[in-house]
């Protein structure tokens, strides 16, 4: 993430950069570029960037408070 500064001249190269096209595994929506790790809402695939900030982060979070929870009750 330190080389922001490089890319600027790089801009119309990066246009021309194939994407591979994805399909969310979560929304059913195409997306390019990176494409997150949908666990544990799913346990294959790849997600957007939308549902992983939506969905499987406070999914995510909502396991690590139970189970938090569960070694509280130990
Ligand atoms: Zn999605």
């Amino acid at each position: 993430m330190a080389s922001v500064v490089q890319g600027k001249h790089k801009r119309f190269v990066t246009m021309e950069q194939k994407d591979e096209e994805k399909t969310c595994c979560i929304c059913g929506m195409r997306f390019t570029g990176h494409g997150y790790n949908p666990y544990p809402v799913k346990e294959s695939g790849e997600c957007c960037r939308q549902c992983n900030y939506e969905v499987v982060v406070p999914e995510r979070y909502r396991r690590h408070l139970e189970y938090q929870k569960s070694k509280e009750n130990e």
